[in-house]
């Protein structure tokens, strides 16, 4: 176990999470795109976050209408002015709901900051417990995820998805098993057939399974399963990053996951090293088709596939 963390804290500066306090967020311009009647997605202009190029922080996702805001997800701190703007720009009414599809600095750490605004926050108990932990912790004062006043007030667990009706749509926050992080929710527009998706599916970089923060392989897989579920062949599907896809665009990236972790498990049975499994460049035939397929990344992935598996995790 030790060792795990070992190798992990090796990776993790490279992580982007780290990277992101050397952007200049003076430049970062909140941009709009209509979804569906009442629904939009708000997301930071590119080529200034190193961590995410294609665009600023995390997206996010907007139900306004005469019943007020709901928002999904809070973006990095230092740009809530400007996101606030943005929802006011489309809706002037109170902000009521935001929830969380999971923990990571560029999706929640503006949450204490719309809580202020009147939003009740929605969000996995896992998510909240993570939020305590780091409030616990010695650098808990400069860490705006840390802030008690953004936790989650209204927490849920595996069950069946939170249902909140307003602005004559019927939104779903559906809870995904330990995936990108432990408490990972999408969350469904059922009228604009528009579903969020957070981290857990990516099309900028290889898939990102947080083992810090209670992600697994085996329920990034489970997720792209229930997603598919949630989906039919015309929903607009938005990652937190990296372009909108359709439902079955997830079909070749669950099939990439497996046959990297076959990969990874066949070397793990003949005694190969975490070294020796990274330098077998096991993403190689995926390279060129992914956008932003960094190296970083793409270590990054296998070495958590490698964690997992290693540790007797399985499918
Ligand atoms: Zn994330």
């Amino acid at each position: 176990m030790r060792r795990a963390w070992l190798l992990l804290a090796a990776v993790a500066p490279l992580s982007g999470l780290a990277l992101a306090q050397t952007m200049d967020f003076n430049k970062v311009e909140i941009l709009t795109e209509q979804l569906g009647p009442n629904v939009y997605m708000l997301s930071g202009s590119s080529g200034l976050d190193p961590s995410h190029e294609d665009a600023a922080g995390g997206r996010i996702g907007v139900l306004a209408g005469p019943d007020g805001v709901l928002m999904i997800d809070s973006q990095y701190v230092q740009l809530a002015e400007k996101v606030l703007a943005a929802v006011r720009r489309i809706d002037r009414g109170p902000i009521r709901y935001l929830v969380n599809t999971h923990i990571h600095r560029d999706h929640t750490a503006g949450n204490a900051f719309f809580a202020k605004q009147g939003a009740v926050i929605f969000a996995r108990e896992e998510l909240r417990e993570s939020m305590v932990k780091l409030s616990q912790a010695p650098n808990a004062s400069s860490n705006p995820v840390a802030n008690p006043a953004g936790f989650p007030v209204v927490t849920y667990g595996m069950g069946d998805p939170v249902k909140i009706r307003m602005n004559n749509e019927v939104v779903h926050f559906i809870p995904i098993r330990a995936a990108h992080t432990s408490g990972d929710t999408n969350i469904k527009f059922e009228n604009a057939n528009v579903l969020f998706i957070g981290d857990f599916y990516r099309n900028y970089g290889y898939p990102f399974i947080d083992l810090n923060n209670g992600g697994t392989l085996k329920g990034m897989l489970e997720g792209l399963d229930a997603t598919m579920k949630s989906a039919d062949a015309n929903t607009k599907l938005i990652p937190g990053h990296g372009t909108i896809i359709k439902r079955d665009d997830i079909i070749p990236y669950r099939d990439m996951v497996v046959a990297v972790a076959d990969k990874v498990q066949q070397m793990i049975a003949q005694g190969k090293s975490l070294q020796e499994v990274l330098a077998a460049k096991v993403t190689a035939p995926y390279d060129a088709k992914i956008a932003g397929g960094t190296d970083t990344s793409a270590v990054r992935f296998v070495t958590a596939v490698y964690q997992e598996l290693k540790s007797g995790g399985g499918r």
